[in-house]
């Protein structure tokens, strides 16, 4: 059998984006406590935006991210914190996550907002302390079930929240998942109430900005994958016969290393559904087909109604079809998916 070409089975989650009822479900049992702040932040500030990754991988470093914390003491944070921008952002973090010290969310906002007077602060400092500051004032403590976060909140803290995020956005964290994440609630709000969209409306320019800029690429982006996902469907379906969950994205998926032409060649969720379609009886396993210039039996190749089942979707999710159902998902592991089918 020859080895799968790429690590399988992944899952990414970004905080932030647009996420399923799991993992809201999982957001909101962590509501606004220290762990999830850890978690977010240290995405957003101590990891480049290219390697945010959530899950267990993140959850795995928390225990690094909380120990670095803690080998500086707050006191001489504090100390610090008036000539170095980077110990302000700091002092905030550690007043806000209550790691190592008294959580005290009033003074990590008041620590944010004195960033302009630090000095010798860069633009990008400046941006993560205003992003910071507005994500904090905006997130608000919102109960749980509550439709409407600004109900939980004065507009005037929903108002200084819209201007810090608007802020950051100028300055350069646009793409950052909280300004997007929060500009979208923003957005919201707006539209949901008038008076909120009256006082906060004029101060958004730069998050709104940001968000058409968002749209815009991930449309182009769905718009490639489309294209991609026409030119070779099989990339997109595991090739098991009993599995057959499809991807939203091909690199959640490996395929055969074989010698199989391009155009059959399998792909698969997890090396258990390759070793599985691998010995399949002869008539149906790619044993008998992984050859160059072998075109498989038409019945053992997924069919043109599995195929055009395919969700389409913004994020890394799996899918498979329950019946007449699709069920998607982008935390459950394929192969919990394909159980489903089992079950049904
Ligand atoms: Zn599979
Ligand atoms: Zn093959």
């Amino acid at each position: 059998m020859p080895s799968v070409d790429r690590p399988i089975g992944r899952n990414i989650e970004v905080m932030g984006g647009e996420t399923d009822a799991r993992t809201s479900e999982r957001l909101e049992r962590l509501g606004s406590s220290a762990v999830m702040w850890a978690l977010s932040l240290k995405m957003n500030c101590y990891v480049p935006a290219s390697d945010v990754q959530g899950g267990a991988t993140t959850l795995a470093a928390l225990p690094e991210f909380t120990r670095a914390l803690e080998a500086t003491s707050l006191s001489s944070l504090r100390r610090r914190a008036s000539t170095d921008p980077e110990a302000t952002i700091e002092l905030g973090l550690r007043l806000l996550t209550g790691i190592a010290c008294a959580c005290q969310p009033a003074a990590a906002c008041e620590a944010w907002s004195q960033i302009g007077t630090v000095p010798g602060v860069t633009d990008e400092q400046m941006a993560r302390a205003f992003m910071l500051l507005g994500a904090q004032l905006l997130l608000g403590d919102v109960p749980p079930g509550q439709q409407h976060p600004a109900e939980a909140m004065s507009l005037q803290q929903v108002k200084t929240g819209a201007m810090a995020l608007d802020e950051a956005a100028k300055l350069g964290s646009g793409a950052a998942p909280h300004v997007l994440f929060h500009g979208q609630r923003l957005v919201a709000m707006c539209a949901a109430d008038p008076l909120v969209k009256r006082e906060c409306a004029p101060f958004m320019t730069h998050v709104v900005r940001a968000l058409e800029l968002r749209e815009r690429d991930m449309a182009r982006e769905e718009r490639k994958v489309d294209r991609r996902r026409e030119a070779r469907p099989l990339r997109f379906i595991c090739a098991n016969p009993a599995c057959r969950v499809q991807s939203t994205r091909s690199r959640l998926f490996a395929q055969c290393a074989g010698p199989c032409d391009d155009e059959f060649k399998p792909s698969y969720c997890s090396r258990s559904c390759q070793a599985a379609h691998w010995k399949l009886s002869d008539d149906q396993g790619h044993r008998a087909f992984c050859a160059a210039g072998v075109v498989p039996p038409p019945d053992s190749l997924p069919s043109a109604d599995e195929l055009a089942s395919v969700t389409h979707s913004r994020d890394d999710r799996y899918t498979v079809r329950v019946g007449d159902r699709t069920v998607s998902s982008s935390s459950v592991t394929p192969n919990e998916l394909a159980k489903l089918r089992e079950t049904r």
